[in-house]
């Protein structure tokens, strides 16, 4: 694995590959590896030829103000380590500086692409994220060209509008990989975020994924969708240690929110505010046409 910082020498790097005939493969994180993480660089090195290229970078511009940009942990050697000690590590690693994506203020305005996306569910409580999260996906895909490109699942939204913007502006041409949410012995979605639970707030965390399946479970024994949902959201919903931000259900192929009587593939998406820690998570799974 190289470590490489610039977007020269990582041009350059990309071009010898391409020219062996390699697939570029590209998995952005903002580093804090886990094992979600490596998941997803597994996932890319079972493509054939792959030259899979991580990046992290920890962005500025998807994060508000109160955010915890400052906060977001940057653990850079312990990453490199975890990466070296893979049997299959990635055969880039992409770490550009702040001044590399953006030079001279390019940041200022990210293009509008969220639309409506991204004034809703996540969109809400984090305005302007998905925008800077777009623009810096969009300018790797720009650096990185590749061919192929690796999200995780646990991002319903982020993964929505990227395939969105993938469509929309280039062209369909990365493949985009939806990587299974890697989760603790107890269901909890690993996230570089967990480690700021307390003991008390952690203990409490599996009840997202808990209630998730109790939607999905009851909504299967034929409980109409308004109603899952609302007997489920309390169990959420704990002050002062938790408090529910959303529990819905969008339909996969819109991500609108669904009706009583859809049937097709949802999306069952919650985010909780633990102590002062946003935690997401959500299913897919398919409501029957009733007999
Ligand atoms: P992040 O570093 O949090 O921006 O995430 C980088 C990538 O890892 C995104 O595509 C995430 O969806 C993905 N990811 C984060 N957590 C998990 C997880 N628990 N399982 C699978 N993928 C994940």
């Amino acid at each position: 694995m190289k470590l490489v910082e610039t977007v020269s020498e990582l041009q350059s790097e990309i071009s010898q590959a391409k020219a062996l005939g390699k697939t570029v493969v590209f998995v952005p994180t903002m580093g804090a590896l886990h094992e979600g993480h490596l998941s997803l660089i597994e996932e890319g090195n079972q493509i054939q030829d792959a030259f899979v290229v991580l990046s992290i970078f920890v962005n500025p511009t998807q994060f508000g103000k109160g955010e915890d940009f400052d906060r977001y942990p940057r653990t850079l050697e312990s990453d490199i380590k975890a990466l070296a000690a893979l049997t299959n590590p990635p055969a880039l690693l992409f770490v550009p500086s702040v001044e590399e994506v953006y030079p001279a203020g390019s940041a200022a305005e990210p293009k509008p692409r969220a639309g409506a996306l991204g004034t809703v569910f996540e969109g809400v409580a984090r305005p302007g994220h998905f925008e800077g999260m777009l623009q810096v996906v969009s300018w790797f895909f720009e650096v990185v060209k590749p061919q192929v490109a690796v999200f995780g699942a646990k991002d319903a939204q982020q993964l929505f509008l990227i395939k969105r913007m993938v469509h929309r502006e280039f062209n369909d041409s990365i493949e985009i990989i939806e990587a299974m949410t890697v989760r603790e012995d107890d269901y909890l979605a690993k996230s570089s975020r967990n480690r700021f639970l307390s003991k008390e707030g952690r203990s409490f965390a599996p009840t997202l994924f808990s209630t998730l399946m109790q939607v999905q479970g009851s909504i299967s024994e034929g409980e109409k969708p308004s109603v899952a949902l609302a007997e489920a959201s309390s169990a959420l919903d704990s002050p002062p240690l938790a408090k529910l931000d959303y529990l819905a259900l969008v339909d996969k192929s819109t991500f609108s929110p669904i009706s009583d009587g859809f049937h097709g593939e949802v999306q069952l998406l919650v985010a909780v505010v633990v102590e002062s820690v946003r935690l997401i998570d959500n299913i897919t799974f398919y409501i029957q046409e009733p007999a």
